[in-house]
């Protein structure tokens, strides 16, 4: 596949997705973004376009310092966010959304108490960054110290992130996120009763299984 034909078929994949986003109500308007990579590029959304709108001729590129290689359109203002991870981890897709019950969690523990195995698709307890302006290093920062040995973490006051090998890995896994922070608050929310949760023993053990996990499902 010509590097072309990659931004292409990649640029359209992430509109896909940013639209799931949006449809399946991880976000509401032009809030939250999703980014992948193509050869030496980031491909990320716009800011401020609804995602209905984008089409094969808003691609928009950067390079990993931030220099908009292909597009006219301004990429997202959570870009350096995305960046960060293409720089630290070995990501490949970013999805980073305001979904309303994974906030909410995000406003009331340090961590989203594990009370279902999902939690190991993750790997492990997933964490809240501390809350920093959006747009800047010091939320990218918080936020990798949130991910690290994990694939997905709450930002406080604000959201998700999660990321995979390709778009529709990192897009599950915020589902699953939002899945599981709906719930805790479900059943926390029960009057004289306190969710039992998962030892890190257990969480391991459905960590092991999900390895060997293929079509099954
Ligand atoms: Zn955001």
């Amino acid at each position: 596949m010509s590097d072309r034909e990659e931004i292409e078929r990649t640029w359209a994949e992430l509109v896909t997705t940013a639209r799931r986003t949006a449809a399946e109500g991880l976000v509401v308007g032009t809030s939250g973004n999703v980014s992948a990579r193509a050869g030496d590029f980031v491909l990320i959304t716009p800011s401020g376009v609804p995602y209905d709108r984008l089409g094969p001729r808003d691609t928009v590129a950067v390079d990993l310092a931030g220099r908009q290689a292909i597009g006219e359109l301004r990429p997202t203002s959570e870009l350096p966010l995305h960046l960060a991870l293409y720089r630290k981890t070995d990501a490949r897709a970013v999805v980073h959304t305001h979904a309303v019950h994974a906030t909410a969690v995000s406003t009331l523990v340090s961590e989203l108490p594990p009370v279902h195995y999902m939690a190991a698709a993750l790997g492990g307890p997933v964490r809240v960054a501390p809350y920093a302006l959006y747009g800047t290093e010091e939320l990218a920062e918080n936020m990798l110290r949130a991910l690290d040995n994990r694939t997905g973490c709450l930002l406080q006051n604000h959201g998700t992130v999660t990321y995979g090998d390709t778009l529709d890995q990192a897009y599950d896994r915020t589902a699953q996120l939002e899945w599981m922070s709906r719930l805790w608050l479900t059943a926390s929310a029960v009057p004289g009763h306190t969710p039992s949760l998962l030892t890190s023993g257990q969480l391991e053990a459905a960590a092991e299984q999900l390895r060997g996990y293929g079509q099954s499902r």
